[in-house]
């Protein structure tokens, strides 16, 4: 992380429940970076936790945000203006759909699992979007999310978050082109599939991990901290071109055609 200068930037790190979180490992390569990570957890059941491995890093500031609850949100923006008075970074690593959408079959999705899906893991990154935007243009800023290859291929179990991801991805492009004049970059790093709190409940996710290790170019999955550097590069002005854009983090599967 030598060459990625990030001292003095302040970066919302979303998405953070345990030590295998993706969103912690992005942390943890902020920090190395020299940047300033500030945390929000998405209720009291995870506030010890990672105000634990805020600790762990140096951080103080870990605040309360459930991304369906826009007041949250709001508040979320408040403390950073009060405490840093801008922000350089935003990292939505976010995403919930019910565990029986994501068994069996996408036909059966109920609208109830449907906008769940869609609320929690794609309208999340506007919400959080429009009131980190103000403290992102004073200095300029990079946002990345977290997405998957179920945007735009058929993977089986994962079924609505697919559609969710699908958004995503497009709220990207959209979000990229309002807040481009803003001096705000939108991006989103596609990561291969890690075991975490999440994807452990995507049915066959164990026999993914293998089908990857097989077939991928690498031959192999990919690791938390791989996924972590390509999102602070993103985060850092070495991608200050960059906007718009998925950047593939999975050991090269995606290429494949079969
Ligand atoms: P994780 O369970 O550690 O993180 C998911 C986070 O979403 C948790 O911190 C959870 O608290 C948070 N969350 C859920 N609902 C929320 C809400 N209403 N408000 C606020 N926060 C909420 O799992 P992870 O695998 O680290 O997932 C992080 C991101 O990475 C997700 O967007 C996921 O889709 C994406 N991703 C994961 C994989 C993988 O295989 N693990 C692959 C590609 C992309």
């Amino acid at each position: 992380m030598d060459n990625l200068r990030m001292e003095g930037k302040v970066v919302l790190v979303t998405g953070v429940a345990n030590q295998r979180s993706i969103a912690w490992a992005i942390a943890q390569a902020l920090h190395a970076a020299g940047a300033t990570p500030v945390f929000t957890y998405q209720s009291e059941r995870l506030q010890k936790g990672v105000e634990e491995l805020a600790g762990s890093i140096g951080s103080d500031h870990v605040m309360p945000c459930d991304v369906t609850n826009e007041e949250e949100v709001a508040a979320v923006a408040r403390s950073i203006e009060e405490r840093h008075g801008r922000l350089h970074g935003l990292v939505h690593s976010i995403a919930f759909a019910n565990r029986e959408d994501l068994a069996g079959e996408y036909l059966d999705t109920s609208p109830e699992g449907y906008r769940t899906a869609q609320d929690v893991s794609a309208y999340s990154l506007v919400t959080l979007c429009r009131y980190a935007a103000p403290l992102l243009a004073a200095e300029g800023g990079s946002v990345v999310a977290l997405t998957y290859l179920g945007s735009v291929r058929v993977v089986p179990h994962y079924n609505v978050m697919g559609i969710a991801k699908a958004s995503l991805e497009a709220s990207i492009r959209y979000l990229a082109y309002d807040l481009g004049p803003k001096k705000i970059r939108v991006n989103g790093v596609s990561a291969g599939p890690i075991k975490t709190l999440s994807s452990r409940v995507i049915a066959g996710f164990n026999d993914m991990l293998e089908h990857i290790e097989a077939r991928a170019p690498l031959r192999r999955n990919v690791e938390t901290s791989e996924v972590a550097s390509a999102t602070a590069f993103l985060l850092s002005d070495l991608a200050s071109g960059i906007t718009g854009e998925i950047l593939y983090v999975d050991a090269g599967y995606h290429v494949m055609g079969m």
